[in-house]
């Protein structure tokens, strides 16, 4: 029953991960449910708020799977510009709210800057397609296929560079973030949400019992595959631990470099800066 994610050889890696994950596509957005039940949301919005969406980025989402990411960064934009985000006291007797109000307006007709989806799973990018269909936001995502660690863009494009459970999936975290430095433009920032190491003794055993008995069966059961969801806690039990990534993220030249634990470690958000 061992998938054996740290034996497998490095070459191998990525067509294993992406067996994962053409595998579970169909399934993917229930079986985060299911197995968070429903946390993985409030992470995402946690994290939404830290990114702080501003209309003019270019932004981008790697291993942005089925857009869960994309679609509340998008939909936060859009909550920021609706009209009745203008106060009402603006009026052109209160030239401080005129003011805003201008300013709101010019945000809003100035065509929506780049947010763009990167995977390297067609089968995830698909999924994510056809909900941006379902959610309108069809016209506002560009989803493009590449590996992580080899991003197909000219160097400083983005402001703002997001990875969400997906860096632990790629086989060199190194050549992620290094990647991220480089399409990240001057003052840009790299922001991850990840899962993490759990900092509190009983919790962590809890936590490890819940993942060894419950996830794979669950697996199992919603999306006829146990060995994929096998690998997703392996995934998270070999992956860096909080300080660990924080000193890589720094070795890859990013400065500033903070984390902060959700959910008492479960997930982390590591942020960096290229300056
Ligand atoms: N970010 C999404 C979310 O939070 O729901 C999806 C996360 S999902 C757990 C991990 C994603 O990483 C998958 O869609 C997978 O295809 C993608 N992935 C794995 N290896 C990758 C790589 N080397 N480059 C880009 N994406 C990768």
């Amino acid at each position: 029953t061992n998938f054996g994610y740290d034996q497998v050889p490095e070459a191998e890696k990525q067509a294993r991960v992406n067996q994962v994950f053409s595998s579970v596509a169909d399934k993917y957005d229930l079986m985060n449910d299911v197995m968070s039940f429903g946390i993985h949301r409030i992470w995402k919005d946690y994290f939404i708020r830290v990114v702080r969406p501003d209309p003019q980025w270019n932004y981008i989402d790697v291993a942005g799977g089925t857009g869960d990411i994309a679609f509340r960064y998008l939909k936060e934009i859009d909550r920021y510009q609706s009209p009745s985000q203008i106060p009402t006291s603006a009026t052109p007797e209160t030239p401080t709210h005129t003011y805003m109000a201008e300013s709101l307006e010019q945000t809003r007709i100035r065509p929506t800057s780049k947010c763009v989806v990167a995977d390297i799973n067609p089968q995830m990018l698909a999924v994510g397609k056809q909900r941006a269909i379902d959610n309108n936001f069809h016209d506002r995502i560009q989803w493009i296929e590449a590996n992580a660690e080899e991003l197909p863009f000219e160097n400083e494009q983005f402001d703002v560079y997001t990875i969400a459970f997906g860096i632990r999936n790629c086989t060199h975290i190194d050549r992620v973030v290094s990647e991220a430095h480089r399409v990240l433009k001057k003052g840009g920032r790299f922001l991850c949400l990840e899962f993490s190491q759990v900092n509190n003794t009983l919790l962590r055993y809890f936590y490890d019992q819940y993942s060894k008995t419950f996830i794979p069966p669950m697996g199992q059961i919603i999306a006829n595959d146990w060995k994929s969801y096998q690998y997703l806690i392996e995934s998270i039990r070999v992956f860096p631990k909080q300080t660990e990534f924080a000193d890589l993220i720094r070795s890859c030249q990013f400065r500033y470099v903070t984390y902060e634990n959700l959910s008492f470690g479960v997930a982390a958000i590591h942020s960096g800066y290229k300056l």
